[in-house]
């Protein structure tokens, strides 16, 4: 099933056009990676697909659903990581995410075994009465996963999840993340790190200047653009150009 469907997607900022008829397909249980230089049009293609911005023209489905007419039905079946975390650094995790429960319309019933489960899931139980501001980093964006998963979302965003972050939580937010694809749920990732994306997307789109240059699954693109070498080399070679004020 077809989980997220673009349609010659643009989007103009006046005269700029940020992205340029972008079309790609994400299917039930899949990472879809959405790959490209900064300035590329990431972050504007997935603000359309969150529905909280307005697209110039084409098509976009979220589980059937127009995001741009109905936003509130899209972003309550649709969980977000990003680089900000957005937690309340006052209050303790187990506030933090009741919150956020309540929020996102997790039933009262199921709201304290929910949360226990998912802090397990992240590794994160023994800190359930702790203050977000005692927290690690890596403690802290895994905890944005588990507010994000709060709500069994069936698409998963995950903007840039591991930057920043050493490389045993990386491997443990790797790990989880391909349990996440087990149960069917679907992931949309953008990331810098090539080995990141090889190692976690069935399927991928390289953007560049808006456009998409290249589709296919990791193996695929090396095979046909790099044979011998790896996604990186691939990216590189698409996205060779002089660096830009964007970068
Ligand atoms: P990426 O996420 O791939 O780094 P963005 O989607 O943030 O790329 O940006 C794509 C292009 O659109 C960039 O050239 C950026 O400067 C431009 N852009 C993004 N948002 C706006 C805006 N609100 N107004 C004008 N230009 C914008």
């Amino acid at each position: 099933m077809s989980v997220l469907v673009c349609e010659n997607v643009e989007k103009k900022f006046k005269n700029f056009a940020a992205v340029k008829g972008v079309s790609f397909v994400a299917n039930e249980g899949e990472c879809f990676g959405l790959l490209g230089p900064n300035g590329a049009g990431k972050s504007t293609l997935i603000s359309m697909i969150y529905g909280s911005m307005s697209r110039s023209s084409g098509q976009i489905k979220v589980l059937g659903l127009d995001p741009e007419q109905q936003g509130r039905k899209v972003r309550a079946q649709t969980g977000v990581v990003t680089q900000e975390n957005n937690l309340d650094s006052a209050m303790s995790v187990i506030e933090n995410m009741r919150m956020y429960s309540r929020y996102v319309g997790v039933p009262p019933k199921e709201c304290e075994a929910r949360i226990d489960e998912l802090l397990d899931f992240m590794l994160l139980s023994h800190k359930k009465d702790s203050v977000i501001e005692s927290l690690s980093g890596g403690m802290k964006r895994r905890l944005v996963f588990v507010r994000a998963l709060l709500a069994r979302p069936k698409l998963v965003i995950l903007d840039e999840p591991t930057t920043g972050l050493d490389p045993a939580v990386r491997q443990l937010l790797w790990d989880k993340i391909n349990e996440l694809k087990k149960t069917g749920t679907t992931i949309l990732l953008t990331t810098h790190y090539m080995d990141e994306a090889e190692r976690l997307c069935d399927r991928l789109v390289i953007m560049d200047e808006g456009v998409v240059r290249s589709e296919g699954a990791p193996k695929e693109l090396i095979q046909k653009l790099a044979p011998g070498s790896n996604l990186e080399d691939v990216f590189l070679k698409i996205t060779r150009r002089k660096l830009s004020e964007n970068d």
